[in-house]
């Protein structure tokens, strides 16, 4: 398919819910001085601009991360301040560049992107601070696991443009249990009004997930009226990283 471009929704209500979880996640990982490996399915190009057309048009990041200023003593906002300091106060990180911010010389970062065009911009902004493969995320994964070090985080993240992906993303993630069933894994999914997000939830039912679902207004009557986090093997105090991420978005994201 490949006609999703996440730079129209960088930086918006749902974009802040993944990026403070994942921050807030990343930040009581890295407490313990062991190597983790950081692996995501769906990368991204990793660097938004939100001065550009994309975020212009559809207002998201105006209803994000516009109308909050992260605190830099917080793990997402060192993440912001990082971006910004390097790329200008337009600047926006997408996961993969919120995980450098927050990942140690001893970590391993390894990316999927399968867009020709959001790939290369991949490999330019990670630079030599990432493996990045142009494969199917899920079969690449799956590939590549158990990997070494094998303490990690798989962030899991589709477009979700057919609504077959629902059921083959929870799929997935049994899979890859049975293959590195210590992996934490953090799974992104939207809640829109034909509630296909049911399968996933279905499917990831035997792994008795963490879910974290936050409510986003609406733009119009067949708009996202939600975020989804689902964790499997959610480390211990998680449901405190759910409440600290609900502190920083006062106002944008509320319980559902
Ligand atoms: N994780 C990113 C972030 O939070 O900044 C956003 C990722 S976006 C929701 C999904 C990405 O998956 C898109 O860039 C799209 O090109 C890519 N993609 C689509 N199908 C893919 C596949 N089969 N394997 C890997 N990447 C794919």
């Amino acid at each position: 398919m490949l006609s999703y471009q996440h730079a129209y929704h960088a930086g918006g209500p749902a974009d802040l819910h993944k990026h403070i979880a994942l921050a807030e996640l990343l930040a009581r990982l890295t407490v313990k001085p062991r190597a983790l490996s950081y692996m995501e399915t769906h990368a991204g190009r990793a660097l938004y601009d939100l001065g550009g057309p994309e975020a212009a048009k559809t207002g998201e990041a105006a209803a994000g991360i516009g109308q909050i200023a992260p605190d830099p003593a917080t793990p997402f906002g060192h993440a912001i301040a990082a971006v910004r300091a390097e790329h200008g106060p337009a600047a926006y990180p997408g996961s993969p560049l919120v995980a450098r911010a927050l990942l140690r010389p001893q970590d391993r970062i390894t990316l999927m992107e399968l867009h020709p065009a959001e790939h290369a911009a991949l490999r330019d902004a990670m630079g030599t601070g990432a493996t990045v493969h142009r494969r199917d995320g899920f079969d690449a994964v799956l590939a590549l696991c158990p990997p070494t070090p094998r303490r990690g985080l798989v962030l899991v993240d589709p477009s979700y443009e057919v609504k077959e992906e629902y059921a083959a993303t929870a799929r997935f993630v049994r899979a890859l249990m049975l293959r590195w069933p210590e992996a934490v894994v953090m799974v992104w999914f939207p809640i829109l009004p034909a509630w296909r997000h049911a399968a996933l939830i279905e499917g990831l039912g035997p792994l008795s997930p963490l879910t974290d679902i936050a409510a986003i207004t609406p733009r119009d009557a067949r708009g996202l009226q939600g975020s989804g986090l689902a964790l499997v093997n959610a480390p211990h105090g998680m449901a405190a990283v759910f409440r600290a991420t609900r502190a920083q978005t006062d106002g944008i994201l509320r319980d559902a």
